[in-house]
């Protein structure tokens, strides 16, 4: 199956799909580690995103795009995608679509990790200590967390559409979210 996770900056998207495609055996597709390696690398690309992403707002569709068809284009990892932080607004939902269509894949399930503006407040400022991102400082988190909150609406009233949302308490412990997560994939997969 093919899996879309999304929630806010800090919600646990990259710790629930790294346990969900271990678990599950699927690949884990994170856009926004795939920008920070080219940030990292020095790319081209890396010199043209950075200060966007240390700015908290959204690389341009086209660009993850390009991005990702790399991967669902791999038959090798065909229906074995989990999606972490993409789609991230309503085109990029409409761009993975075409994207699955034309490879002959479609989105299983999309899960949406409901988390409170205090606990990412909390969570990310516990990662930045140990993972020393330059975008996990507060007012840029906060500036992420109201990138998420304008465009995430139209991604959720898609996958609502389509059946295939489901949303999880991000609150709990790494635990007690992945055992909801694994739960509902068990229900899913029938
Ligand atoms: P993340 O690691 O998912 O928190 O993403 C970190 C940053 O990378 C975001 O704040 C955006 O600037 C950028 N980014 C990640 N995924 C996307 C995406 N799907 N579309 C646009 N920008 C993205």
């Amino acid at each position: 199956m093919n899996i879309v996770i999304f929630g806010p900056p800090g919600a646990g998207k990259g710790t629930q799909s790294n346990y969900i495609a271990l678990k599950y055996k699927l690949h884990q597709l994170s856009t926004g580690d795939l920008l920070r390696k080219e940030i990292k690398i020095q790319s081209q690309l890396g010199k043209k995103i950075s200060s966007t992403i240390d700015s908290g707002n959204l690389v341009s569709d086209d660009v993850v795009s390009n991005l990702i068809e790399k991967f669902i284009s791999d038959g090798s990892l065909k229906n074995r995608l989990i999606f972490d932080g993409y789609p991230r607004n309503l085109n990029q939902a409409k761009n993975l679509d075409s994207l699955l269509k034309k490879y002959d894949q479609k989105i299983d399930l999309a899960l949406k990790l409901s988390v409170s503006l205090e606990t990412i407040k909390k969570r990310i400022l516990s990662r930045k200590i140990h993972e020393k991102r330059s975008d996990d400082v507060e007012s840029i988190a906060i500036k992420r967390f109201e990138t998420y909150e304008k465009n995430i609406n139209s991604v959720i009233e898609f996958y609502k559409k389509s059946n295939l949302l489901r949303v999880v308490n991000g609150e709990g412990s790494i635990h007690e979210i992945s055992t909801e997560i694994s739960d509902i994939i068990e229900g899913n997969k029938g």
